[in-house]
């Protein structure tokens, strides 16, 4: 840290900081862990400097040979471990991987002149004229993927997102009754609207998704099946979900995130198909930029480390985290979306508690417990301030807590709530936004949650 702070001592003292924060909070955002000594000593190094625009062997920069080395080695880790045809590793992120396979889709399958133009070009580049000539040609190509308030993803189709824009978008929800996923009203909604793309994946549903079942939906309507596997893939990785559950036999494209349960660098990966493989390796420069070569090379890192035996371990033990957290609160008496787990992560309902999500989050983390809010299915109090707040274990796994810690949690989570009441506005008036939690239940437990 001296070095940086001999520059800039302001980012030395906020690395410090979180550092510091990272040490003293429970660490339950479904969505985020703690990478190794090793990810991230493999990003912080001059691999960062190098452009490679292109892929492996084929290169629009001179002197790429080590990045072709990290980026072969990166697809050949993630080939072996998802047991892939394909794997195309430069995806910045996940949003960009879901974008190199919406555009491969439809390259694959859709005769498009302005697409041709668009593949040379960031897609940040696309003037109006050519997404209108993309629309007329592309023909308002449909996808459908899971609704966000039943627990998918933005990128899934949501209207701010530009998949949203690109597609003439719907979306399949979850059961009212049960939470669950409904493939019944699915199969219907695919066979009325038919999708070129049918997406399966979640950020936020508590339950396994069948695979096979969704592949068969999305052959007979003629779509192509992408999975996005960005929450589960360390349990995919670690061999929990096998079978139906494995995304990776069943669907034509699968994405993933790199640094969530798989507990890589921050980044994201396409695995595909042969017949896709050419429209996927043409993701630079058809949506990305130059790749991040010191990434590629903590996501080789990652992915030997997610194929060594005791990974099968730690995603094992995810799951029983997640399991015990979610007995642990219903036994105190708190509601659950779907009433329990499967996977990685809880979706409390904190209606019960007389509070909004955006108050139950806010009130944790005075607790020392980092969670996120969410919308439950039909929220009332919609995306904002939401009614639930999502929780997961991969983080705090990886710390080494396990079942018995999880109900301690679940009891630092329960009192915590259920001492917090809504604030009010200037005027008096209930608030959606503050909350107030008794001082002394806010240190007694982050006391704890800094112990633990
Ligand atoms: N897909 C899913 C299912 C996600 O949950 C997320 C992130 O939360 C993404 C994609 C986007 O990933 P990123 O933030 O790396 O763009």
């Amino acid at each position: 840290l001296d070095v940086i702070r001999a520059v800039e001592p302001r980012v030395a003292d906020a690395i410090g900081a979180e550092i510091e924060d990272q040490r003293a909070q429970l660490k339950l955002i479904a969505s985020e862990n703690y990478a190794s000594p090793a990810v991230l000593l493999t990003m912080g190094n001059w691999f960062s400097d190098k452009y490679a625009e292109g892929t492996v062997g084929r290169r629009f920069y001179a002197g790429c040979r080590n990045v072709d080395t990290v980026e072969a080695l990166a697809a050949e880790h993630a080939r072996e471990l998802f047991g892939a045809a394909h794997a195309y590793v430069q995806p910045h992120s996940g949003i960009d991987a879901n974008l190199v396979a919406f555009w491969s889709v439809l390259a694959q399958r859709v005769e498009s002149p302005a697409l041709e133009r668009a593949k040379v070009r960031h897609v940040n580049d696309l003037t109006e004229q050519d997404w209108a000539a993309l629309r007329r040609e592309l023909g308002d190509q449909r996808m459908l993927g899971m609704a966000l308030d039943a627990g998918g993803h933005l990128t899934h189709g949501f209207r701010p997102n530009i998949s949203g824009k690109m597609f003439d978008q719907r979306s399949y929800g979850t059961d009212p009754a049960t939470g669950l996923l409904d493939y019944t009203a699915l199969r219907e909604t695919a066979r009325e609207f038919r999708p070129l793309i049918l997406v399966a994946g979640y950020s936020a549903y508590p339950r396994l998704v069948n695979f096979r079942i969704m592949r068969e939906i999305a052959d007979e309507v003629g779509a192509t099946l992408m999975v996005d596997m960005a929450h589960f893939a360390g349990l995919v990785a670690g061999k929990v979900l096998t079978g139906d559950f494995d995304p990776v036999p069943h669907a034509n494209i699968v994405t993933t995130t790199t640094h969530k349960s798989l507990r890589g660098p921050r980044g994201g990966m396409v695995l595909c198909d042969a017949e896709l493989a050419e429209h996927v390796d043409r993701g630079c420069p058809m949506v990305l930029g130059g790749p991040l070569p010191h990434v590629m090379a903590a996501k080789a890192v990652a992915l030997a480390e997610a194929r060594r035996p005791d990974f099968r371990d730690y995603a094992q033990r995810i799951v029983d985290n997640a399991s015990a957290l979610a007995e642990g609160l219903l036994r105190r008496g708190a509601s659950l979306v779907t009433g329990g787990t499967d996977n990685h992560l809880v979706l409390a309902d904190v209606s019960g508690y007389g509070l909004t999500g955006r108050q139950a989050e806010a009130a944790l983390l005075d607790a020392g417990i980092v969670t996120n809010r969410n919308s439950v299915p039909q929220d009332p109090n919609g995306a904002w301030y939401t009614s639930g707040v999502r929780i997961g274990t991969p983080a705090l796994t990886t710390r080494g807590l396990g079942v018995r810690e999880m109900d301690e949690i679940a009891g630092l989570i329960d009192t915590v709530l259920a001492n917090t009441r809504p604030g009010t506005t200037a005027n008096g008036a209930a608030s959606k936004a503050s909350h107030v939690l008794d001082a002394s239940v806010a240190d007694q437990v982050a006391g704890r949650s800094a112990d633990l």
